[in-house]
């Protein structure tokens, strides 16, 4: 980091903490920026400032969203006894992908990971158990991924739910273990959805 003149090192730096961003695609896409046009800079960055400032999470389901309740959970023709537990905002997307989900969600915002430290506590069951004692739900399908971390949470979850009388499906594993819904296409996404067992 030695060669370059402060401020671009630190744009590196910054830059080279995005995920998926190694040292070398860092210092490409920090040459790309200090070519761009002045403007170009600024909707750049106007852009990053306003993603922070607008989006919050759904006060129902934890999803993003620049509206509260977000556009799912406020949607009439969305089978609100139905709710689909996913890892985190991206999952949505991938369900909604598939077109065959019409129910609800609920964004965990991570799973449980001992591994990394991260507890039943740390991730929004407790919102979730709310939810389901308050609302009249008629299943919670659990669409975590099909990892370590996915599973432990899903059986977790799961054991909560039972005592409670409420039907608890997981979703099949047309999605390869150690899979990452994120990346997993739309047919076998929904193929996933239409196997899901109880648990
Ligand atoms: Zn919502």
């Amino acid at each position: 980091m030695d060669y370059y003149i402060e401020p671009i090192a630190k744009l590196i730096n910054e830059l080279s903490k995005l995920p998926g961003v190694g040292n070398k695609t860092a210092q490409r896409l920090a040459f790309y920026i200090v070519n761009m046009s002045d403007d170009e800079a600024k909707e750049l960055s106007k852009s990053i400032v306003e993603v922070k400032g607008k989006i919050k999470y759904c006060s129902v389901c934890g999803n993003i969203t620049d509206t509260d309740p977000c556009n799912i959970c406020s949607n009439t023709n969305r089978d609100v006894s139905t709710i689909c537990v996913v890892k985190d905002a991206k999952d949505v997307i991938a369900m909604e992908r598939t077109r065959d989900f019409h129910g609800v969600y609920h964004v965990l915002n991570g799973t449980i990971s001992p591994m990394e430290g991260i507890g039943p506590d740390d991730i929004r069951i407790k919102e979730l158990l709310m939810r389901v004692q308050d609302e009249d739900i008629n299943e919670v399908i659990l669409a975590t991924n099909p990892d370590v971390e996915g599973e432990a949470t899903a059986v977790y979850i799961s054991k909560l739910l039972k005592p409670l009388g409420i039907k608890t499906t997981r979703i099949a594993h047309g999605i390869p273990v150690g899979g990452d819904l994120e990346y997993a296409d739309e047919v076998t996404l929904s193929k996933a959805l239409e196997g899901r067992r109880e648990m």
